[in-house]
């Protein structure tokens, strides 16, 4: 098998362990470790994409700074830079009960208050925006290759994205994303969405002269690509396929030890850096891990967070042979309250990557996504969506159980928990409204409170 990457074949079922699948089916959370995982010396050869590729991403989003801080009055303070804060989180922390002499030290990388697009997705989604927008000015003669990107926004290039459309289709946050910064170019914008998405989204990109097309069940993808192909002046952003959006969000990584370094944190052998971030289709924790996995090697262990409904990624990387598995295969509903990681089937470019780099993958029941997401505001005044919640119980699975203390012995972290730093990141919910948050948070409330009476205040789980 390799490196792994080629051995999921269309064509044929995956090739999945039995025992797994009947814990996966059962729902049971579980912690599953990636046994291909290699030192990035290893896992570097013959990967199609390298740290050079994203630096070109973070090169594009660099020189538009200038153009996204007169497109979006909101990213004007940072000089149109589209980042968010790492923020140390000791409180919440305390909270979940680890034993302070074992947790080391805990931040949040607040992607949910990322500005223009409030995800994960801003960073992906205006970069690939950027990519065709350039593109299509070079190839009309309104831009040469060393020229501003600010003259993107003059007018002979609105009229000339006027004259293209741009179209995505997503359960939402992708949408919000690419819809907002096409309409702000000028171009036409069209999202594809499933019927059953949260209807504010929909709203606030109509709103935003986004043209939303509906769909029932999981059609909105495959229809928004194959009428995209009908069109010439039609480019779609590809949720489930594009490079482009994977750098995006690979910018992230780049931007990354400097935050740390700023608060004086070392990552080293024996100051490990462990991540959690929550998996949909895979891109943009892919994406993430590609990029920390180039910038610090073997000292970042990149842990995703999915559903215990979908967990794609997981069935993806686990598969030993086969074609890309959907969770429908094992049994599973793919019905989640986390609207951004209801993914029945990951991404084939973002499996095939983190075959390789991925520590490992662990499932959450939906109501942990309410309860912590309860007491993230309660400790840390955060607000986030209940996909953002996903990857809060990183820590406890690496720290507290069986599976958890095989990596760290494996990968001889056992000695530096102490001087570990977790990263949760965070991927959505500023734009969220006001009722719709305050449904989250009783939820979590009511949860919070029934599994503290049951274990005595000792634990949340
Ligand atoms: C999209 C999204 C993710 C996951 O990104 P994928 O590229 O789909 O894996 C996580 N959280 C939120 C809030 C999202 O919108």
């Amino acid at each position: 098998m390799g490196q792994g990457s080629a051995s999921l074949m269309k064509g044929e079922s995956a090739v999945l362990d039995p025992v797994l699948v009947r814990r996966l089916r059962s729902r049971e959370p579980l912690l599953w470790l990636n046994p291909n995982r290699r030192p990035m010396d290893e896992a570097r050869v013959g990967m199609p994409l390298c740290l050079a590729d994203i630096e070109r991403a973070e090169d594009l989003l660099r020189r538009s700074a200038g153009l996204l801080a007169h497109l979006f009055p909101e990213v004007a303070p940072s000089g149109g830079l589209i980042e968010s804060p790492l923020i140390a989180v000791p409180r919440l922390r305390d909270a979940m009960f680890i034993a302070p002499q074992r947790a080391g030290r805990w931040l949040v990388k607040a992607d949910h208050a990322l500005p223009i697009a409030g995800s994960i997705k801003a960073r992906g989604g205006i970069y690939e925006v950027l990519v065709h927008a350039e593109r299509l000015a070079t190839d009309n003669g309104l831009l040469h290759q060393t020229a501003d990107p600010t003259s993107l926004a003059s007018p002979r290039a609105r009229s000339l994205f006027g004259r293209h459309r741009i179209a995505t289709g997503s359960t939402g946050n992708l949408g919000l994303s690419i819809g907002v910064i096409a309409a702000a170019l000028g171009f036409k914008a069209t999202v594809h969405m499933s019927s059953d998405a949260k209807s504010w989204k929909k709203e606030r990109l109509r709103a935003s002269g986004v043209e939303v097309v509906e769909h029932t069940g999981e059609a909105a993808v495959a229809t928004g690509r194959a009428q995209a192909l009908q069109d010439p002046r039609t480019y779609f952003v590809d949720d489930e396929n594009s490079k482009h959006l994977f750098l995006g969000y690979g910018v992230a990584a780049l931007r990354l030890p400097r935050q740390l370094a700023e608060q004086g944190i070392e990552v080293d052998s024996t100051h490990p850096l462990f991540v959690y971030i929550p998996c949909g289709v895979g891109g943009a924790p892919g994406g993430i891990t590609f990029g920390l996995r180039q910038v610090f090697g073997d000292n970042v262990h990149c842990f995703f967070a999915e559903p215990v409904a979908s967990p794609s990624m997981l069935i993806a990387l686990a598969a030993h042979a086969g074609d890309l598995p959907s969770v429908r295969d094992i049994g599973l509903d793919n019905l989640t309250q986390a609207d951004g990681l209801a993914v029945s089937r990951a991404s084939r470019l973002a499996a095939a990557l983190m075959r390789t780099l991925a520590s490992g993958v662990f499932t959450v029941p939906d109501d942990d996504l309410f309860c912590d997401l309860y007491r993230l505001e309660q400790t840390e005044g955060i607000r986030v969506e209940p996909s953002a919640a996903a990857g809060f119980r990183g820590p406890q699975w690496l720290l507290d159980s069986s599976a958890g203390s095989k990596y760290l012995e494996l990968h001889d972290a056992l000695p530096y928990v102490r001087e570990a730093t977790h990263v949760l990141w965070s991927t959505g919910g500023s734009l969220a409204p006001e009722p719709e948050y305050r449904r989250w948070h009783e939820r979590g409330r009511r949860l919070a409170g029934v599994l503290r009476d049951e274990s005595h205040g000792q634990r949340i789980q």
